[in-house]
């Protein structure tokens, strides 16, 4: 699995809370941490007696009441949209009890659309700006699963729908209708049809609960291999049955609900131990058969999991920060920020991580206040030191490293421009071969079919030189970028230790004290190769996808080009076959192409002698 985002929003409170004198107990610290406050402190309760008073969460990102529409979009759902049409699939769960803000988040109102809406505009918007080399036709279908029954909700009908697994373990829904769709506008049309069709039935919790799992699949099909989908999901609610006080059908129902969200907790919890360890039982319940290749496959997944802030809510609150903490720790990496194409990714997502870590730490760590004088021995202090020198040179290698990766960037960006002069000139040079244009001899000569014989312009010859220095400079940076990594990773798990070292030597508040600086040092180095990113791409490369300068990273053929005027001249059917499928394409306002392989280039071909050694263009997932 390509790993789980987990997003978390609190809802307003609603007027039937507040008439009931709930007071606010769920709160959003910070961009990324929750505080869930016990309502039942100072209790009698002995149950609640050893409870601490208030527990904190910490996602990928967390909104409150103050949150819009627009931002939980944003944070969540838009940075996966250009994968869509490259060709991954994406996922996006609403979970949370009824009543807590799933459809809204999902749906939205027409004065606030939510998700569907606005990640279905920008697909088509995408799709529209896309050269027409890469037509796209985009299809969808509604289904919904009540009572372990899947309805087709475009289509309505009293027959059931029934899940088919092929022989490659790709689950299908048998005779689903999938209706193409060329706007928006339709797409919504159509979303609309298939919510009236939603079984809806109002329970205490919320006037028009949604009993059932919808799931709504938008497929972006291109040309040749690619095949993207979008699969936005509103779960039903997974608050328990005594609470909504259902009784008779509702309980039964309830009971079907918590039977698959219970089998999506079980297979979340399996995917994230160590791959082949444990079993994955997908079989539990329709909703994990359907979303196996999600959950299991090669597909960005994203829960935003609800909670009301009421304090008469806090146990459907507590349970559901639990599962959605839960979802959290199966990614194999923290990333973060799933909007940022940043060039330095990785060593952000890195930082990010560490933060997250710290925070985790930090804000679980009882203590008994903040403000009382903290007393250090001198072993203390020395200590200290030691780890505030490690996080410095480990600071440093970070700011090395990213300088790095903006100098292989920009060589790769230079290596790509003079690539783009060498394969028009080989077609050219090709075309002209096969119509006898290019040489004195006449067309009887050209007709050897070899297009080394039409002499090379000057700025050809000098393409060429550029671009195999460039290869071999690139070459370097890799092999001094593959040190520092190494040496990155030796100081942060230095660090650690010593960090490991640091606690076990302190009290509580010194603990506090000592987190939150490491939290603050790791931030600002964070804000510095965010910057550095930011000014990278303010320097000429804004539109640059980081997927398309991925050809480039990986030259396995660096004497390629030299090779190919060595290499046997090949007939002409053969050439033709090999040199056409390279189209050079440039999307976006970027000034590099992206040879794209089409279906049928084998990569055995590309080691005898092409210019370029692409890969699929397909974007990795
Ligand atoms: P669920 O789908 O989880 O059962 P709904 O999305 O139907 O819950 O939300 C229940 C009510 O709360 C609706 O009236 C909805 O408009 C309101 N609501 C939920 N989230 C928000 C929000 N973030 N801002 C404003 N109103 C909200
Ligand atoms: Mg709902």
């Amino acid at each position: 699995m390509a790993g789980m985002q987990v997003a978390l929003r609190i809802r307003p409170m609603s007027v039937a809370e507040l008439q009931r004198g709930a007071r606010p107990i769920a709160h959003r610290l910070d961009e990324q941490v929750v505080v869930l406050r016990d309502p039942m402190q100072n209790s009698d309760n002995v149950l609640h007696a050893s409870r601490s008073r208030e527990k904190s969460y910490v996602f990928d990102a967390a909104f409150d009441s103050t949150s819009t529409q627009e931002t939980v979009y944003r944070a969540t759902t838009r940075g996966l949209i250009a994968s869509i049409i490259s060709g991954c699939n994406a996922t996006i769960f609403a979970y949370g009890p009824t009543g807590c803000g799933k459809t809204y988040t999902m749906l939205g109102t027409n004065s606030e659309p939510g998700i569907c809406a606005r990640a279905l505009g920008d697909l088509f918007h995408a799709i529209e700006e896309c050269s027409s080399d890469a037509e796209h036709e985009v299809s969808m279908s509604y289904l919904e699963i009540y009572n372990e029954v899947i309805r087709d909700l475009l289509s309505p009908s009293p027959h059931s729908l029934q899940l088919w697994e092929d022989s490659r373990g790709t689950v299908r829904v048998v005779g689903i209708t999938e209706l193409s769709a060329s706007s928006t506008e339709e797409v919504l049309r159509l979303l609309l049809r298939g919510n009236q069709q939603r079984t809806q039935e109002p329970t205490a919790a919320n006037h028009t609960s949604s009993r059932s799992h919808a799931v709504l699949q938008v497929t972006a099909r291109g040309r040749g291999l690619r095949c993207g989908r979008l699969q936005l999901i509103d779960l039903a609610g997974s608050e328990r049955a005594a609470w909504t006080r259902n009784r008779g059908q509702r309980m039964k129902e309830g009971a079907h609900i918590n039977r698959s969200l219970l089998a999506l907790g079980n297979c979340i919890k399996a995917l994230s131990k160590p791959a082949g360890s444990a079993h994955v039982n997908y079989r539990d319940s329709k909703l994990t058969r359907l979303l196996k290749d999600s959950l299991g496959g090669n597909s960005h997944t994203v829960m935003i999991a609800h909670i009301s802030p009421a304090s008469t809510a806090f146990e459907e609150s507590r349970s559901t920060l639990t599962y959605a903490q839960l979802a959290k720790s199966i990614r194999p990496t923290v990333k973060h920020n799933l909007l940022s194409s940043s060039p330095h990714g990785r060593i952000v997502a890195n930082l990010r991580g560490d933060i997250q870590h710290f925070k985790h730490q930090l804000y679980t760590a009882t203590g008994p206040g903040k403000h009382r004088a903290i007393h250090y021995t001198q072993a203390q202090v020395q200590l200290q030191d030691k780890l505030l020198n490690a996080c410095h040179e480990q600071a440093a290698l970070c700011q090395h490293l990213v300088q790095l990766e903006g100098t292989a960037l920009h060589t790769q960006l230079a290596a790509a421009r003079h690539l783009r002069i060498l394969t028009r000139w080989k077609r050219r040079a090709w075309r002209w071969g096969k119509e006898g244009q290019g040489k004195p001899g006449g067309p009887s000569e050209s007709r050897r079919n070899t297009d080394t014989d039409v002499p090379e312009p000057a700025s050809v010859i000098a393409a060429r030189e550029s671009f195999m220095a460039l290869v071999e400079k690139q070459g370097r940076l890799q092999e001094q970028k593959a040190e520092l990594e190494r040496r990155f990773q030796q100081s942060q798990q230095h660090t650690r230790r010593l960090e490991e070292a640091v606690q076990r030597r302190s009290s509580s508040v010194q603990q506090q004290e000592l987190l939150a600086l490491l939290c603050r040092l790791h931030q600002l180095q964070l804000h510095n190769a965010e910057l550095r990113s930011h000014s990278l791409l303010q320097g000429g490369f804004r539109h640059f996808p980081a997927t398309a300068v991925q050809p480039f990273n990986q030259h396995r053929a660096p004497r390629a080009a030299e090779l190919e005027e060595r290499e046997e001249p090949l007939d002409a059917k053969r050439r033709k076959k090999q040199l056409l499928p390279f189209e050079v394409s440039n999307h976006g306002a970027g000034p590099a192409p992206t040879a794209q392989l089409r279906r049928g280039d084998r990569p055995k071909d590309l080691q005898q002698g092409q210019v370029e050694p692409p890969v699929l263009s397909r974007a990795p997932c």
